[in-house]
């Protein structure tokens, strides 16, 4: 900015000395010219001539040297005043800045929140508010973010947000990420950014939020959910296996055996929601990153096709994959998540049979599609169908027999592998649903990416 302001301020001057170089030479040539030869004219005598011209010689360079002067006396005085104004202006500009920064500071000291700064390359603290000094100490000038954050840890840490922060060297989308600080074992909820810091150079914002009182009352709440599953897994299972041997009982009567069969589907309807729901707390709570590997698309779209339960004769399921395209991640889940957009895909297409399940792969991700021709999903369904227990309401869904779990559960798999779920639909015309994850050798970044797993601080 000050660059620009002298740069500006140094043109019109240089400007201002050419015109005079080239005023001052043209009225030279002309006074030389002119005065001499006027002189020739009015004076015959050579030594008259002689004087006058010596005279006017004289004259000139008098008149030159005190224009000279002025000239030269003129542009110091603007100079020191180009100087002075810039001056000025570079002292407004930092006191805005201190000003600026006070406020802010100000503002994240009254936060209750832990808010620091550090530099994207060296991880070097640059700000940390009131509230993070309480917790961690005052020492945080000079030292880096994972040395003051953390217990005896001396390199950037594994789940470190850095490069999903920046997209092509600008600012991308803050990553939200969940964490137990081990210092003080409590929970939290951190918001990353990355932002340009005061002097111009990229920065990480991270803001994080005490979330340890919620977390406690969701595992209890949870905890109170999965104990009743559990329990009633037993006398569910009892129910089933006893309607199951009464079905195959030939002496049932026709109006019991109906009644025995509402008995075993709703059991198994019950037992269907309760597993669905101990899978989600499982993939919530209780699950390690373990058993990761590099697995082939071609492989888990099989598998998913094999493991389909709702599919119907009339159903035809193509599979379009190229035979070497990996994703790293866990088999069981990745099939799980495929199965259950292909069998959402089959029990959502009574009429129309076409399904396919394609694989694409470009450098940076790979996407597993799944495209039917049914029923579709209302635009403003959109967004909600992935909230647990969220089912649309019309008559042709109600009797497909779900439990509103089953994209909640793909949506849980997909984004605890650093990937995305989308969907694409066309009420009446039918629905594709696209899984996006990220390619191998990302791993150890795009992982981390906006999961709402356990890490630890
Ligand atoms: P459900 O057990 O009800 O199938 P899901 O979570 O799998 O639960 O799906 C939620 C809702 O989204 C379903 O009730 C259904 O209305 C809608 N849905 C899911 N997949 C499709 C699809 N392929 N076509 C049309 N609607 C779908």
């Amino acid at each position: 900015m000050f660059a620009t302001d002298q740069r500006d301020l140094r043109t019109p001057r240089k400007h201002t000395a050419v015109r005079t170089v080239v005023f001052y030479v043209i009225f030279a040539s002309l006074w030389i010219y002119f005065s001499d030869t006027l002189l020739a004219w009015f004076l015959s005598d050579p030594d008259q001539l002689t004087q006058a011209q010596t005279f006017k010689n004289g004259f000139f360079v008098a008149v030159t040297a005190t224009l000279l002067y002025l000239y030269l006396s003129h542009c110091l005085q603007v100079q020191r005043n180009c100087e002075e104004a810039i001056e000025e202006e570079q002292d407004k500009t930092q006191q805005d800045i201190r000003e600026r920064f006070k406020q802010l500071s100000t503002l994240f000291d009254s936060m209750n929140a832990v808010v620091y700064v550090a530099d994207f390359t060296t991880y070097e603290l640059l700000y940390v508010n009131q509230f993070t000094e309480q917790f961690f100490g005052q020492d945080w000038r000079g030292r880096k973010c994972y040395q003051y954050l953390q217990e005896g840890i001396n390199h950037p840490c594994d789940f470190c947000t850095n490069s999903q922060l920046i997209i092509n060297g600008e600012p991308g989308n803050p990553v939200v990420w969940e964490f137990l600080n081990t210092k003080n074992n409590r929970w939290y909820e951190c918001i990353d950014n990355a932002i340009r810091w005061t002097d111009g150079r990229l920065v990480r914002l991270e803001v994080a939020q005490d979330i340890t009182e919620r977390k406690e009352l969701e595992k209890i709440k949870d905890d109170l959910l999965s104990t009743m599953s559990h329990e009633m897994r037993t006398p569910l299972t009892a129910i089933s296996g006893f309607a199951e041997l009464l079905l195959n009982e030939p002496e049932v009567p026709e109006q019991q055996r109906r009644h025995v069969e509402i008995i075993y589907n709703e059991a198994e309807k019950l037992t269907e929601l309760i597993n669905r729901f101990l899978d989600v707390r499982r993939l919530k709570f209780d699950r390690a990153r373990i058993n990761y590997e590099y697995l082939s698309v071609l492989d888990l779209m099989e598998k998913a096709k094999n493991g389909c339960r709702d599919c119907k004769a009339h159903h035809h399921i193509k599979i379009e994959c190229q035979a070497d395209i990996q994703v790293y991640g866990n088999r069981q889940e990745l099939t799980q998540a495929i199965t259950q957009l292909l069998e959402n895909a089959c029990r959502y297409s009574p009429e129309s049979g076409r399904i396919s399940l394609t694989a694409q792969s470009s450098n940076r991700e790979t996407s597993i599609c799944v495209a039917d021709q049914g029923l579709g999903i209302p635009k403003h369904e959109l967004e909600s169908i992935f909230n647990p227990f969220h089912r649309i309401d019309t008559g042709n869904t109600r009797s497909t027999g779900g439990v509103g779990l089953g994209l909640c559960l793909a949506k849980e798999v997909v984004t605890l592998h650093g990937g995305k779920m989308q969907v694409e639909s066309i009420s009446g015309q039918g629905s594709t649903f696209t899984i996006v994850l990220p390619k191998p050798v990302d791993r150890n970044n795009t992982l981390n990416v906006n999961t709402n797993d356990a890490r630890q601080l």
